[in-house]
Parts: structure tokens; C-alpha cells; sequence
């Protein structure tokens, strides 16, 4: 059965697939070439979950989203001061080719084609007459780190990389423009061999989520567990990401998006969730700033609907599940009468309790309710325990009643124990929510599944409630 988090994605992917406007880049006939109807969703959870929907083992070449993973390289290998002292980090406001240098001749930041030019002549020796053969040594340590960043070797796509490397006039031309200027340390031929080679490594959607949990991850990546990145360097590169990664239009993608995120002329968009989550999206119909049309448009439903904005504030979302024991385990109070007691001792392995905490958001909830989908063979009564969650958002609280619905069609038992009221006034507000039905889309996971589980306002009201229903069970 396709898990709520699957439904919702093929929701927005049916939603989204709908538009056709945009164009494919074409200032190399391999771009030109590519399907255009192209389109794959990929989600990362913290714990090296992958949601995929779509075309997501379609690969494409990475393009610009290589800027990010170049610049955490070179932050790797040389520290901030080096690195600062020949690229900023201001927003340039300006187009990604633009030849846009501050007051010390530095390039405004390393997402803009003269930073990332400038970023990989760092990784270069400091020589005038750099060899092909070290810029291929160069490379392979390049390949080796985004792959890590990955957890999959990616692989060169020739065929772009040469006609990159013979129609980049411009490119050519800010690489030369910069070493006039007396910044650029290496061979400006090399550095733009470089740059050629890692615009045009090959990934999937899978792999933009699993680069974008390891930096949501400070640096570590969750399906590897290896740390890549350093965590200050993760730091950074998120901060760059978010004030200069969209091209020109940062502002408006950080208010309404509210993600650190990089796309390219490829079609891909990597955005990230810090703490939380990486998505890949892939999409080959640009508009006119250079952006995945379709793309964009995927990362404002997620943000909107899932509530993934950086700054929704919340809590612990990674330590949702505080615990989780059978009931035969739970610690007795002095105020448990001899019936519960005695039930307590028969019903070992039939109930599994599920003590969340935190403020419970999206991934929050998708790992609580993963768990619980997980274990449904394990038990036959499942109790949510929220008395330690303050705030339940609306999308979590979706997920947490769709709890409900899967175990009643298994002939299972979901119960909530709320002692403070904070699903029942999460449903309610919702109800006020319903004033203004377009800030509720019905088949969001914003939607509301009106039935509630049976809520109780302590465990041993919910160990009676199971005991009636293993008793009805039994006799039915
Ligand atoms: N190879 C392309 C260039 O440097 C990448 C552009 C992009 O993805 O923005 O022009």
C-alpha cells in the first residue's frame, strides 16, 4: 500500500506535470535533444529515506547545481580565509553570467558562473602552464568528492562536457576577464576545463535529494553516514545557497519557498530543508531566469503544503519517537485499578505505544508514522502517545489521523493519548481555518481527514479502550 507521504507526492507530480511553458536550454544541441516532457521528484529524509516518484533514475547533467558542492570543496580543502579573500558572498542581483566583481576585484559569490570559475581555479595549482593531465587528477578528486556528497559514483557525460568546452566564448571570456583583474592564481584554461568537466557530471533526482540531505545534515550524509562536508562548511554553503542560489530572483524565492536551493540550465533544482530533508527535482523546461518551470513550481507545493519553509519554527523534529515498548512494559501508577493491571498482563505483544515529542512537523511525523506502518504486523492496537507534543502542525496532524484509516482497514486498533487537547484544538483550528477554504487545499496533506482515532486523556483509559476492543475481536 503506497504510503500517505507516496499519495501526497503523486499529487503534486500530477498537479504540477500540467504545465508545458518554458523551453529546453539550447546553447548545445545534447540539451536541445533531451525529453521534455522529463519529470522526477526525489525526497531525502534525515535518516536516508528516499521518497522517488517520476523520472527519478533519469540522469541529466548536474550543471550549475555543482556550484554549491565546488565551493564546499574548495571551503574543505583551504578554510574560509583563503577562500574568502578571492570570492564574496553577496547577492549579485545579476545574471548568472554576468561578469559581476566587488570593489577587490573578487566575484560576488561563487554561484554566479565567474564565482564558480573562480572557486574551481582554487583546486588548481598556482601555476601559469597547469598539464591536462592534472586537471584530469583535479577532476577524479572533484568526481570522488560530489560522489560522496551523492552516496553513487557519478560519472563524466562527454558529450556535453565537449560542446561545453567548445561554445564557452562567454564563460571564457569572465575566466579571462577575471585573470586581468589579477585574481585568478592558475591556468585560466584549465580552470575552465574544470568547470566544463563538472557542469557536466551526470545525476538523478535521487542523487539532488541525497546532496541535499548532506548538507541539510550538516555535512553528513544519511544513507553513507560518512561526514563529507565539515559542518561550518555545510553552514556556509547553505547561507550562500539561500541569498544567491536562485539566479536573480532570490528574494522572492526565499519568502515564498523559504529553501536553500540550486538549479541548473540541465533542468535539475536541489533544494534543501537545513536539519531536516533534502529534495531533487528535475524538469527540462527552463524559463527565462534559467529555472525548471515545473521545478519551481514543485518546490512551492512542498513548502506550501508540507509547511517545509526554514522558518517555520519548530523543535526536534529529528527525535520525534521518544520511545516505543509494548504495554506489557509501561510502568504502573499507583492509580491503576486491579482490572487494568490484570489486562496489562495478558495483552504482552498485542499493543505497541509510540511516545512522541517535540513540536511535530512534517518529518516529524513521516518518520513517527513510518515506524507505525513499519511495525503493523507486530501489533494489533497501536497507541500514539502525545502528551509530550506542544504544537502539532497541520500537516502532521493529516498524517498522524491517517493513522486511523490504515489500521481500520486492517481490522486494527489506532488510539491517541492527548491529555492537554492539542490534536483535538489542532482539529479545531482547522475548522476556523475553513473560513477561508483557499488556504486549504482538500487534497493537500493540509486536507482534513475528519475522523478522529479514539483519543484518550491517559494510558490506562487507553488500556481499557484496548482491552474492550481485543474482547469485541475475539468474539467477532
Ligand atoms: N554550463 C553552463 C554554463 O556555465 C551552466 C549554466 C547553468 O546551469 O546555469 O554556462
Amino acid at each position: 500500500m503506497a504510503s500517505l507521504v507516496d499519495r501526497y507526492l503523486s499529487h503534486i507530480t500530477t498537479a504540477c506535470t500540467a504545465d508545458r511553458s518554458g523551453a529546453v536550454a539550447d546553447y548545445i544541441p545534447e540539451l536541445a535533444q533531451v525529453d521534455p516532457e522529463g519529470y522526477g521528484l526525489s525526497l531525502c529524509m534525515h535518516d536516508g529515506q528516499i521518497y522517488s516518484r517520476g523520472d527519478s533514475t533519469v540522469e541529466f547533467t548536474i550543471q550549475s547545481i555543482s556550484k554549491p558542492l565546488s565551493y564546499a570543496m574548495a571551503l574543505n580543502r583551504l578554510g574560509y580565509v583563503r577562500v574568502d579573500e578571492k570570492i564574496g558572498v553577496e547577492p549579485s542581483g545579476e545574471a548568472f553570467n554576468e561578469i559581476s566583481v566587488d570593489d577587490r576585484m573578487r566575484p560576488k559569490n561563487p554561484m554566479i558562473n565567474a564565482g564558480a570559475i573562480q572557486t574551481v581555479s582554487l583546486l588548481l595549482p598556482p601555476v601559469r602552464d597547469v598539464s591536462a593531465q592534472t586537471v584530469g587528477h583535479v577532476f577524479d578528486e572533484l568526481v570522488t568528492f560530489y560522489s560522496a556528497c551523492a552516496g553513487r559514483r557519478l560519472a563524466l557525460d562527454s558529450a556535453v562536457y565537449g560542446s561545453e568546452a567548445s561554445t564557452g566564448s562567454r564563460n571564457r571570456a569572465i575566466a579571462y576577464m577575471l585573470d586581468s583583474f589579477g585574481v585568478m592564481d592558475t591556468d585560466p584554461e584549465a580552470a575552465l576545463d574544470l568547470y566544463y568537466r563538472q557542469c557536466s557530471l551526470r545525476v538523478t533526482t535521487d542523487d539532488l535529494a541525497v546532496i541535499g540531505a548532506t548538507l541539510a545534515n550538516g555535512g553528513a550524509n544519511p544513507r553513507t553516514g560518512r561526514q563529507v562536508i565539515a559542518q561550518e562548511v555545510a553552514q556556509r554553503v547553505l547561507s550562500v545557497m539561500t541569498t544567491c542560489g536562485m539566479y536573480d530572483g532570490a528574494g522572492d524565492w526565499v519568502t515564498s519557498v523559504g529553501l536553500p536551493a540550486k538549479s541548473g540550465v540541465g533542468g535539475g533544482i536541489l533544494a534543501t530543508l537545513p536539519g531536516q530533508l533534502g529534495i531533487g527535482i528535475y524538469s527540462p523546461r527552463l524559463d527565462r531566469h534559467g529555472n525548471s518551470v515545473r521545478g519551481i513550481d514543485t518546490c512551492r507545493h512542498l513548502s506550501t503544503d508540507l509547511g517545509l519553509h526554514m522558518f517555520n519554527l519548530n523543535r526536534e523534529s529529528r527525535v520525534t519517537i521518544r520511545s516505543i515498548y509494548d504495554i506489557g512494559a509501561f510502568e504502573v501508577g499507583e492509580e491503576w485499578s486491579g482490572r487494568e493491571r490484570g489486562y496489562l498482563s495478558t495483552c504482552r505483544d498485542q499493543v505497541k505505544v509510540y511516545e512522541l515529542q517535540g513540536d511535530l512537523t512534517f518529518s516529524g511525523a513521516e518518520s513517527a508514522l513510518r515506524r507505525i506502518e513499519a511495525d503493523m504486523d507486530d501489533y494489533v492496537v497501536a497507541i500514539v502517545d502525545l502528551s509530550r507534543i506542544d504544537v502539532i502542525d497541520p500537516v502532521a496532524r493529516t498524517m498522524m489521523l491517517s493513522v486511523k484509516h490504515t489500521l481500520d482497514e486492517r481490522g486494527q486498533l489506532a488510539m491517541v493519548v492527548d491529555p492537554d487537547g492539542v490534536l483535538r484544538a489542532s482539529v479545531e483550528r482547522h475548522r476556523e481555518d475553513q473560513v477561508v477554504p483557499d488556504l486549504v487545499a482538500p487534497e493537500t496533506l493540509r486536507g482534513f481527514d475528519p475522523t478522529l482515532p479514539h483519543v484518550h486523556s491517559s494510558m490506562a483509559d487507553a488500556v481499557i479502550d484496548a482491552e474492550a476492543f481485543q474482547l469485541e475481536r475475539r468474539a467477532g
